[in-house]
């Protein structure tokens, strides 16, 4: 485990940029000169292939997450010169999108992609690895994960999970939802159907909302003939593709999942077996793989949303009143509170991550807010 730690610490974001660039550009020729230079026979002969097989909660071709599996995948056999191979899974195939983490424990397969607050149920100290209700933004949540003490506690967390968890893709800050009618005051939030899932819906249940779950391909339907009156998803990046907004209007800004992080898992046994430089690329290709994924979402949400004025006019953008959000938080930090009361781990997660964004919001104030407010075209 010292290796595992060791290489937890971050990798110096230059040098594995450069490399990984490098990679990337001459990747195929250096391997075309070794295959031509006719390497030792030994060393040929104790290349064999691992063949590792990685279940995803995501369907076949789901854009965005998927890729960021794929690439993750690809660099490892790039990097590993063919020595490690994973092959994926989608749900369509395993039929077990919300299963993840059993069939990852078992080892079943060795590794997974979905997201950590899905596994609340049975361990509510995983969501603070997703993101949290008026929690961290991504780069503070980067910063915590990797120079914050983060790593350790998903490892402390996840421990008894028999799975190593590492950051999987950001979305980046999630949007509110999308509404039928406009919410003005607590009162329009009585007896509203809203598909919010997690923590969140925890917290607008004690507001009246009549919170529900539904599966992805079923969405639009239920909001379009009014099963539900809302629903959140993830955001422009996402979304679009949905058609939400072509039936509810109202699309509100955020406070729920301010940079919701997915999760990679490698099986603990699997991870311990490999050698250790096929552990280094697999650890680097995952902590690459989420960063890009960070920035594949930012350009995807970028670009569907400078499109929606044009082609969508009705949509218009809303924040809730602050009435609403001092109630949110205020029930947001009662049941925090009530489970830490109970769970001295969760506690931990919660104590670190409040420490933490008191310390880096300060930072964020004078940087980047202090440069939005004063700079928005
Ligand atoms: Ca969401």
């Amino acid at each position: 485990m010292k290796q595992l730690t060791h290489m937890m610490k971050p990798l110096t974001g230059l040098v594995l940029f450069g490399s990984l660039l490098a990679l990337a550009a001459c990747g195929g020729e250096q391997q075309q000169q070794q295959q031509g230079a006719a390497a030792p026979a030994e060393t040929q002969a104790q290349k064999e292939t691992i063949v590792w097989k990685l279940a995803q909660t995501w369907g076949t071709g789901f854009p965005i997450f998927g890729d960021a599996v794929i690439k993750m995948a690809d660099m490892v056999k790039e990097m590993s010169g063919g020595e490690l191979e994973i092959r994926i899974d989608s749900a369509n195939k395993h039929k077990a999108a919300f299963g993840i983490l059993d069939m990852v424990k078992a080892g079943q397969y060795e590794m997974g992609h979905s997201a950590s607050y899905y596994w609340k149920g049975k361990d509510p100290s995983t969501m603070f690895f997703s993101t949290m209700p008026f929690g961290m933004i991504a780069p503070e949540q980067y910063a915590w994960f990797y120079y914050g003490g983060g790593m350790d506690l998903m490892k402390k967390v996840y421990d008894k999970h028999g799975v190593y968890s590492f950051p999987g893709g950001n979305t980046s800050n999630q949007m509110g939802g999308w509404f039928r009618k406009e919410i003005n005051t607590l009162d329009d939030l009585q007896g509203l159907k809203m598909r919010i899932p997690g923590f969140a819906g925890e917290v607008l249940s004690k507001l009246g909302v009549v919170v529900t779950n539904i599966a992805p391909g079923e969405l639009y339907t239920a909001l379009d003939r009014g099963t539900i009156d809302a629903l959140e998803w993830v955001g422009p990046s996402l979304d679009l593709n949905m058609g939400f907004q072509k039936v509810a209007p109202y699309y509100y800004t955020g406070w729920h999942e301010p940079a919701t992080e997915l999760q990679f898992m490698v099986n603990k046994e699997a991870f311990d077996s490999l050698p250790a430089h096929l552990q280094a690329i697999l650890v680097t290709a995952m902590q690459y793989a989420a960063y890009d994924m960070y920035a594949h979402s930012y350009h995807e949400s970028a670009v569907n949303w400078a499109s929606i004025e044009k082609e969508y006019p009705d949509v218009s953008i809303h924040t809730f009143p602050p009435e609403i959000i001092t109630e949110m938080k205020r029930i947001n930090d009662e049941l925090l509170e009530e489970s830490a009361a109970n769970d001295p781990l969760f506690k931990e997660v919660l104590d670190s991550q409040r420490a933490y964004i008191k310390m880096a919001r300060k930072w964020t104030e004078i940087s980047d807010y202090a440069y939005l407010k004063d700079n928005l075209e």
